[in-house]
């Protein structure tokens, strides 16, 4: 079977390991010699039922979660949860720390519920840097923060600790690093950043927190609902349940988070080191927030970008266009990214500065005549 040829650093839907693919891709004819596709099996059958009992197993071993907390598929993306966390969890008031554009978006929804109150805030210099903030004294229902800021390139190292419920969006830096669940009451992602194809969004519970709604609440919109039904309330996605159950798999296989987490601190440290390096390059993130999956930068010499973009389309790599708001690049670095496509990148960024340094030689001479 022909295999990917591209080295794809886009930031969502990401890249997934070529053997996932393989194996989604024979499921789709043909699953597990049931002479059915996985697209046309009922979700009710016993062979789904034991996908996605296996999905939220392997969720539980990964990322040791755990017993007192649920593990749960929605559907909507994460977008969704921007609502549904305060639907379900916003009586007094939500403190939201505003660290990017998703984090904004997810302030946008609570607003609509009730009073919003931001905690902390990187506006005042484009994102590029995680805020401090003294959560002490805070005293709303949750606190809402963003592991990873897709769009800026920035991550949280050391999370918020306080006497309030802390919920986190972790859509694109979960399973990329060990974290601690005990930390957070509630944890959302949406699949197609680090886990599987879109549209399953990935929720860890803590069941005390759920025992806190006190209000009735639409059943696709109540955390309760998909608890009490194994996530099987209504149709779950069934074929994104199913690739993310692979990709787990994939990355059991390969050590877990533990040892995925060290490879993706390689992968980092090798493309932050050049972008430091190579005078033709700059980063956007603050040092000591910099992202182990967005790595965002840009071309000191703003013409130069559209040129490298080419430059490196012409050996294969692909997606590191940055986001329109942010512009210059923004290499994606998830898991199923292996170190050699960061090594062909790197050898582009290094053979572009050599190529702009004899264009520039060729310009001298010209001048000179
Ligand atoms: C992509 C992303 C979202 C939005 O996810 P959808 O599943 O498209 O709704 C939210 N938060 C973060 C951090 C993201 O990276």
């Amino acid at each position: 079977m022909e295999t990917t040829k591209k080295h794809n650093f886009g930031a969502g839907p990401c890249i997934l390991p070529t053997s996932v693919m393989q194996q989604a891709a024979t499921a789709v004819i043909n699953w597990n010699d049931s002479g059915l596709s996985i697209l046309e099996v009922s979700h009710r059958s016993p062979e789904f039922e034991s996908v996605i009992l296996k999905t939220q197993l392997l969720v539980r071993e990964l990322l040791k979660v755990p017993d007192d907390y649920s593990v749960l598929f929605l559907q909507g993306g994460a977008s969704t949860q921007f609502s549904m966390v305060p639907l379900n969890f916003l009586t007094k008031k939500g403190a939201y720390l505003d660290t990017g554009y998703f984090a904004r978006k997810a302030i946008k929804e609570a607003a609509y519920y009730g009073h919003v109150e931001i905690s902390a805030s990187s506006g005042d210099r484009e994102y590029n840097y995680i805020p401090d903030c003294d959560l002490s004294k805070c005293d709303a229902d949750y606190i809402h923060c963003t592991s990873n800021n897709t769009i800026e390139g920035t991550e949280i190292f050391s999370f918020p600790r306080s006497g309030v419920p802390l919920i986190c969006d972790m859509s694109s830096d979960i399973f990329s690093r060990v974290i601690n669940v005990r930390d957070f009451d509630l944890i959302y992602a949406g699949a197609q950043k680090n886990m599987g194809p879109a549209g399953m969004t990935l929720v860890i519970v803590k069941n005390g927190l759920l025992d806190k709604i006190n209000k009735p609440l639409p059943s696709m919109s109540d955390y309760r609902i998909f608890k009490d039904n194994q996530s099987m309330f209504n149709t779950p996605p069934v074929f994104s349940i199913y690739v993310a159950m692979l990709n787990m798999l994939w990355l059991k296989d390969n050590g877990g988070v533990e040892a995925i987490e060290q490879l993706n601190i390689r992968k980092a440290a090798r493309l932050y080191a050049e972008i430091d390096r190579n005078p033709l390059f700059a980063g956007l993130a603050g040092l000591a927030h910099r992202s182990r999956m967005n790595v965002t930068f840009r071309a000191v010499e703003p013409a130069h970008e559209r040129t490298f973009l080419d430059f490196a389309l012409g050996r294969g790599i692909v997606g590191i266009k940055g986001y329109r708001t942010v512009g210059g690049f923004r290499a994606s670095l998830y898991n199923a990214l292996p170190l050699e496509s960061v090594e062909v990148l790197v050898k582009a960024m290094q053979d572009f500065e050599e190529l702009m340094k004899s264009n520039m030689k060729v310009s001298d001479t010209e001048l000179t005549y």
